[in-house]
């Protein structure tokens, strides 16, 4: 075959193949290819611009897709050129997209296969091994995210999800709007949120965000103060709610261990019931937590009160939000439940994000949904984390 024909069949835009080579025992293809002689556009790898200094040319080996039963190895020129920004760098080639040794569309088709198989099995065909096919499917990924026009994003929504192991907690930056994931980072620091809006957004992408549903957490709040100060927060009430189903199972903890014999039998194990809401419990669920309740006066009272926080987030103006808020506060008085008097401190502390709820119309729910979402793409997911 002319070197000619071997250039049709590669197919690389502006590349044509000099010299090709068939392993026949070891059923193998090996093709050399250098630039087009019309091909004279070097464009710098760091950033983009158009670069005429070349300092060498070298060669690169990389793994295309395969040529019928053949797999095909293609060996590149490449220039390593003098960019007036960036100092010498390797030149830009569309089908060199990483550092790692395989063309842009043998990543893609691993990157495809492993949507509908386990990378293992996809490495296995491949004859390569699964972590290396795993990053290659990493980048595929995000290389697709990149590639796609995003729609800006005004409600952001900052999430942390509760993993358990190192790293214990996962920082989840939605769009509100379109309710979609954007970015996730290791931890819950203020640097791990910072790092999304240094690397994510420009300045301009930044100053358009108007609102932010985030939890109660400083670290969070001391990086939004930096990045996004004009954004409303909003606390929205499923973080909230949260806190208040952390009070009730502290009251049930110290109740647990204050009491002894049969009482503490009727506690054990209702840890699950207590934090539910009393209109998502069957018949038989209410008789066991109104046993529970007749038996504890202080477990009813701090599950009432869990209850009726919610009712905050039925009103439309702010007077009336506050007016609830206090009348809710007034029932704690005499009841000696720590755990709900620092949540009420807490909620005064931030009262003004919390009014926010009525100044800034936030999807409701959409939070709700976006994190059970996140759980289960985490639980499903392809493992990465
Ligand atoms: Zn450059």
């Amino acid at each position: 075959m002319r070197d000619n024909d071997w250039t049709k069949i590669l197919g690389w835009p502006g590349y044509r193949v000099y010299r090709a080579e068939i392993d026949e025992a070891a059923k193998a293809l090996k093709l050399w290819v250098r630039r087009k002689p019309g091909n004279r556009r070097i464009v710098c790898s760091g950033c983009g611009r158009r670069v005429s200094e070349i300092r060498e040319v070298y060669e690169r080996e990389v793994r295309d897709l395969a040529c019928f039963e053949y797999p095909t190895t293609v060996v590149l020129e490449r220039y390593r050129v003098r960019c007036p920004d960036c100092g010498v760098k390797a030149e830009k080639v569309e089908q060199l997209p990483s550092q790692a040794p395989f063309s842009k569309r043998f990543e893609e088709a691993v990157g495809q296969a492993c949507e509908s198989a386990a990378a293992r099995q996809v490495a296995k065909r491949l004859g390569l091994a699964s972590s290396t096919v795993r990053a290659m499917d990493l980048r595929y990924l995000e290389r697709w995210a990149a590639g796609r026009r995003k729609p800006a994003l005004r409600q952001m929504g900052v999430d942390e999800i509760y993993l358990g192991k190192k790293p214990k907690f996962l920082t989840v930056v939605s769009n509100l709007e379109t309710v979609e994931p954007l970015w996730m980072g290791p931890e819950r620091k203020k640097e791990t949120l910072d790092e999304f809006f240094r690397t994510q957004l420009s300045g301009r992408q930044r100053r358009g965000i108007q609102a932010i549903c985030v939890d109660m957490w400083k670290p969070y709040g001391l990086s939004l103060e930096q990045w996004a100060p004009q954004g409303r927060i909003v606390y929205d009430k499923f973080h909230v709610l949260q806190h208040a189903q952390q009070a009730v199972d502290e009251v049930r903890r110290a109740e647990f261990f204050r009491q002894g014999g049969r009482k503490r039998e009727l506690v054990k194990g209702k840890r699950w019931l207590l934090l539910s809401r009393w209109v998502n419990l069957e018949p038989g669920q209410k008789r066991q937590l109104n046993q529970l309740f007749s038996l504890n006066r202080r477990v009813m009272k701090a599950y009432l009160l869990k209850e009726s926080l919610d009712r905050l987030w039925t009103y439309r103006y702010e007077g009336a939000m506050l007016r609830s808020l206090q009348s809710w506060i007034d029932q704690l008085r005499w009841q000696r439940l720590k755990p709900f008097e620092k949540l009420a401190g807490m909620l005064l502390d931030h009262l003004e994000g919390i009014l926010n709820y009525c100044r800034t119309k936030v999807p409701l729910g959409v939070v709700e949904a976006v994190n059970g979402n996140l759980k289960s793409l985490l639980r499903r997911g392809r493992g990465y984390k």
